[in-house]
């Protein structure tokens, strides 16, 4: 079984090792997000496309669910002691080492899949990572200030810095010159299942759906399209999904109106929360098969049960 899922950082990560458990026989690719990468100090840092990488090869911090394990910050010490900044985001030692080869390889003009592959021969993550561009397309949020004054900040800066405000709208910078990555139309197109893991709908899913391509090839995909729900009861399980869902329109927060964003041309099923099982009809009623399991990745067995749930799902509407 080839399956392709489109993925962000933490909940992508999380949701993909459960997959991997699920499914361990099938051929899995990942359409990495790069709306988050940002230069500092130089460096190119990927997080999301990290975050996939050292969680599936084992290398992530466990307890935070990003960066390294055993991780040590002798680097950034030393930084604030010249006072270079920012001092809002701040890079391991040993996740530096990533960087460093990153942006040797970039330099040298090696296109970033080439790189992430390279990066990926050391970790074996057990899927093959592409990010959805080799372009450069960062998510930057417009903030309008008291005074009706706007700017326009980097997503990292609008999450790690400013812990995500009230935002008046995202754009994904460069978006629209972006071509997919090599391989990632024939991922989605040769898939025999397609899965959205509960990742953020706007920063991670949307941001890679904003390459043009890729959204027209998901909804020409053959395969089904199965999606989770981010979004549990009224408010996402972690993070800021619902800030930046209400700055693209979406005002209510729930498992439905995340469903109904997507929309029907994009999703085939969709999954809710046990908790939201009301909310099935109104999905339904959109035109997207939907079904109601336990959506909490607590553990390894909760969120392989989420995967195997959602390619149920999918093989019931492949039928
Ligand atoms: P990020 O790039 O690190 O922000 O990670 P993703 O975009 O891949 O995933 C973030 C989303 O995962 C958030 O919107 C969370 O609500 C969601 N999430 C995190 N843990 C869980 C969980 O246990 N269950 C569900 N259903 N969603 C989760
Ligand atoms: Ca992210």
């Amino acid at each position: 079984m080839r399956i392709t899922a489109v993925a962000g950082g933490v909940g992508g990560s999380r949701f993909l090792r459960g997959l991997l458990a699920a499914a361990p026989r099938a051929q899995v690719t990942v359409i990495g997000n790069v709306g988050d990468d940002i230069t500092l100090h130089g460096l190119r840092v990927c997080p999301d496309l990290d975050t996939v990488m050292y969680a599936l090869g084992g290398g992530i911090h466990e307890g935070q669910g990003w960066g390294r394990a055993d991780e040590t910050f002798a680097v950034a010490a030393e930084l604030a002691e010249y006072g270079v900044g920012p001092d809002w985001f701040t890079l391991g030692d040993r996740d530096i080492a990533t960087h460093l080869v990153r942006t040797q390889m970039l330099d040298a003009g090696y296109p970033l899949s080439a790189v992430t592959e390279a990066l990926c021969a050391r970790w074996k993550p057990g899927v093959r990572l592409l990010p959805a561009t080799d372009d450069r397309a960062e998510t930057h949020v417009i903030l309008a200030d008291d005074d009706g004054k706007r700017r326009a900040v980097h997503f990292q800066e609008y999450w790690v810095r400013l812990h995500a405000p009230q935002a008046e709208s995202i754009v994904f910078v460069g978006a629209e010159k972006a071509q997919p990555a090599p391989g990632v139309l024939d991922a989605i197109a040769e898939a025999d299942v397609v899965l959205f893991p509960p990742s953020n709908p706007v920063v991670s899913i949307g941001a890679v759906l904003a390459v043009p391509g890729i959204r027209e090839a998901l909804e020409s995909s053959a395969a089904p399209v199965v999606g989770l729900s981010p979004i549990i009861g009224s408010a996402p399980v972690r993070g800021m999904a619902d800030k930046v869902l209400a700055a693209v329109g979406v005002s209510e927060t729930s498992a439905a109106a995340v469903a109904e964003y997507y929309g029907p041309s994009l999703l085939d099923g969709w999954l809710v929360d046990e908790a939201d099982a009301q909310q099935a009809a109104r999905v339904e009623a959109a035109g997207i098969r939907c079904r109601a399991v336990p959506l909490l990745m607590r553990d390894a067995d909760a969120t392989a049960a989420m995967a195997r749930a959602a390619l149920d799902l999918a093989a019931e509407l492949k039928r």
